[in-house]
């Protein structure tokens, strides 16, 4: 397959949508480990790739954002980076044949590097490094980087992923919508200074995902554009921004509203657009029969 950078320079490509509530609705307990079950429920983290690739999505990601050791310490696991993260690389490739592209989830570590936090560069850097290992060896073409709000742990991510393989390093933060009208990080990191820092550590896509909704979206990759050259951008908003209703969180955007801001997102610079929190596969149904329709 030719390399994503490369086909998402003349193409619009389709990312899927949201696995955690999949999951959820599959039978996984608030609470336990959503990667645990690349290794003890494959059937059913297919079951949510193939309805994704059924929508009409063009890309995979696998079902390890939470792959990390120390993410996966919290629930005993930490012995068992490599397997998880191996293994949910090569259910997703079950699924994806050639015809679509694995990009390996890896979120933050939810640890803080030193001075703020006490972990240190080295350690951040290690484990990052078994999981992008991990990722290549069960087949992935891509890595995803997101969901960051630190642009230090996003760049050491980047560096591990670029030194330990060969594959596309795509680069993904996470913004919240500020009072002026402008955008920042929960480290107070503004959408141009990611960009800079993400290709100054040589990342091949970039793109932003979570924290809002498409609408907003569409203001975020306009500031990354306006910096970021020819490189390819990839957004994957949520359903809508969050509500919070009788203390559950809820995404109000179906479908049909959710897919009505991809004409807008693609005209500011996405070429790659998929769905975060709140999307199903039915928003990427429409967000295919949207683009198709173009
Ligand atoms: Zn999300």
């Amino acid at each position: 397959m030719e390399r994503l950078e490369k086909r998402a320079v003349s193409e619009v490509l389709i990312c899927d949508g949201a696995m955690g509530t999949e999951l959820q609705q599959r039978g996984l307990e608030i609470g336990s480990c959503p990667e645990l079950w690349c290794l003890e429920k494959p059937e059913l983290v297919k079951e949510i790739h193939q309805a994704y690739k059924d929508a009409g999505s063009n890309i995979v990601e696998t079902n390890t954002f939470c792959g990390s050791r120390y993410k996966l310490d919290k629930f005993g696991l930490s012995d068992k980076v490599e397997q998880i993260n191996f293994a949910g690389v090569k259910i997703a490739r079950e699924i994806a044949g050639h015809s679509q592209y694995v990009i390996a989830s890896l979120g933050p570590t939810g640890e803080f590097m030193q001075p703020i936090g006490l972990e240190t560069e080295q350690s951040f850097y290690e484990t990052f490094c078994t999981q992008a290992k991990a990722f290549e060896a069960g087949g992935a073409d891509a890595v995803i980087v997101e969901t960051m709000t630190s642009i230090e742990e996003c760049c050491v991510a980047i560096r591990a992923v670029l030194e330990t393989t060969g594959l596309t390093c795509i680069a993904s933060f996470t913004f919240d919508p500020l009072a002026d009208g402008r955008y920042a990080s929960m480290m107070g990191v503004f959408p141009e200074q990611f960009a800079e820092q993400a290709i100054a550590a040589g990342a091949h896509i970039l793109g932003s995902n979570c924290g809002l909704g498409p609408a907003h979206m569409i203001n975020i990759i306009r500031s990354i554009r306006a910096v970021a050259g020819d490189i390819p951008l990839m957004a994957m908003p949520n359903a809508g921004m969050p509500e919070l209703k009788d203390d559950e969180t809820i995404f109000p955007e179906g479908p049909e509203q959710f897919a009505s801001h991809v004409e807008k997102l693609i005209e500011v610079g996405a070429s790659i657009i998929g769905g975060c929190c709140g999307t199903t596969p039915a928003h990427i149904a429409a967000l295919a029969e949207k683009i198709k329709s173009l």
